[in-house]
């Protein structure tokens, strides 16, 4: 197909509900003026309250979409979201390597907001060890930024010690997201720290107290790969994303 608009791919979880996952995924390359691509991992069952179940696809099927959306399209920026299996997360790290897939902004998804595992251990340490090598920038929130590195963090100085941890397993960007930090409370800000080689940029919110707005990490990471695919630094990608998701947290606020 020909057009104009930057291709942009997401890798990631279907969520019929369409709160996050593929759908919210391509609803943010939409709104970015970007086209949107996707090659789904797994098949989800759930609705604004919970996730019941799964049936995950395998990596054959996996490699089959994005081989053939790759083939014949010029895919100018990835993001991957739920990644369930470890044969899944080991694919898409091959796929990067043995093909012209651009490195990924990787969302590390490891559960539903409301409790469900949407990754397997063993996946986990896939992509820690295999696929953060060889992605562009990985975008965990507090709970996956301590899983990834191993230690507890309670503030932002914790938070830049993850992000240098972090990239010391060989990525060179890293974005904590502090929306679950723990003495957050009361500052009055939502506060979430870029690290880029060393050069560290930190991001401050006004913090939004809304409960009930899903998908905001599928979003936030899907907006981040349009505005690089439009050809926007991380820096800035990271910004416009940022602005985006507040105004959608903002707006969630307003119907409650
Ligand atoms: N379902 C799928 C397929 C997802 O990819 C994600 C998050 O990435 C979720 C559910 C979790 O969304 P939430 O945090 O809004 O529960």
């Amino acid at each position: 197909m020909t057009q104009n608009k930057p291709t942009v791919l997401t890798i990631a979880g279907l969520d019929p509900s369409g709160g996050a996952g593929v759908i919210a995924d391509i609803r943010t390359f939409i709104e970015f003026d970007c086209f949107p691509t996707a090659a789904l991992t797994a098949l989800t069952f759930q609705n604004t309250q919970a996730v019941s179940g799964a049936v995950n696809q395998s990596a054959a099927t996996v490699r089959a979409q994005v081989e053939a959306i790759i083939k014949d399209t010029h895919v100018v920026a990835v993001k991957t979201g739920m990644l369930p299996t470890r044969e899944i997360v080991a694919e898409v790290a091959r796929l990067v390597h043995e093909t012209k897939l651009t490195p990924p902004v990787v969302d590390p998804v490891m559960s539903s907001t409301s409790g469900f595992e949407l990754m397997s251990d063993d996946a986990f340490l896939a992509l820690k060890n295999e696929l953060l090598p060889v992605a562009l920038v990985v975008t965990p929130n507090i709970p996956e930024a301590e899983r990834l590195t191993g230690f507890r963090i309670d503030n932002t100085a914790d938070m830049h010690r993850a992000a240098q941890a972090i990239r010391e397993l060989g990525i060179n960007a890293v974005l904590i997201k502090g929306g679950h930090l723990k003495d957050r409370k009361g500052s009055g800000e939502a506060i979430d720290i870029l690290d880029n080689d060393g050069d560290v940029t930190v991001f401050r919110d006004e913090w939004i107290n809304v409960a009930g707005v899903r998908g905001t990490g599928c979003i936030l990471s899907a907006a981040i790969a349009s505005s690089l695919g439009k050809g926007l630094i991380l820096e800035d990608s990271v910004r416009e994303a940022k602005r985006y998701v507040t105004e959608i947290i903002r707006h969630a606020k307003e119907i409650v």
